[in-house]
């Protein structure tokens, strides 16, 4: 298993910034709290994924939200009938226990449902281990604020 280092993620490209929604970056304590929910979700259901929807204030990620979603241990799906009408919403963050850290098939399909930054978690749910993509699947540098 190899684990991405704090190289490669410099050497992805800055996350595009677009009309209507400037991120400048994530919050390291949401993203702290990120990496938790997931080791705990990975734990305690046997390697199944972790999903939740980012919310933005003033163009840095700060909050998640919880959505039904129905997870095995291949795959974890959001329930987009119930998605909040969130102008906030910037993106989404799910975990892949297998630890490849780049958007599956399906992912590819949700990513534009919602937002435009994606994070996707790996073991050991370290501050390193993790990376962002726009929804068309490309990485991206996300900058991690205080
Ligand atoms: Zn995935």
């Amino acid at each position: 298993m190899d684990f991405p280092t704090r190289q490669g993620i410099l050497h992805d490209s800055p996350c595009p910034s677009t009309t209507g929604m400037k991120i400048r970056g994530i919050a390291r304590d949401l993203l702290r709290a990120l990496l938790d929910s997931a080791r705990e979700v990975d734990r305690e259901g046997g390697g199944r994924e972790f999903v939740a929807v980012l919310r933005e204030e003033d163009g840095v990620i700060r909050e998640f939200l919880f959505l039904p979603f129905t997870s095995t241990t291949r795959s974890a799906s959001l329930r987009f009938d119930l998605m909040p009408l969130d102008p906030h919403v910037a993106g989404s963050v799910h975990s892949h226990p297998n630890g490849a850290l780049r958007p599956s098939d399906a992912d590819l399909r949700f990513f534009p449902a919602l937002g435009r930054y994606h994070l996707i978690l790996g073991p050991p749910f370290s501050e390193t281990s993790w990376r962002c993509f726009t929804s068309d699947g490309k990485p991206c540098e996300l900058e991690v604020v205080e």
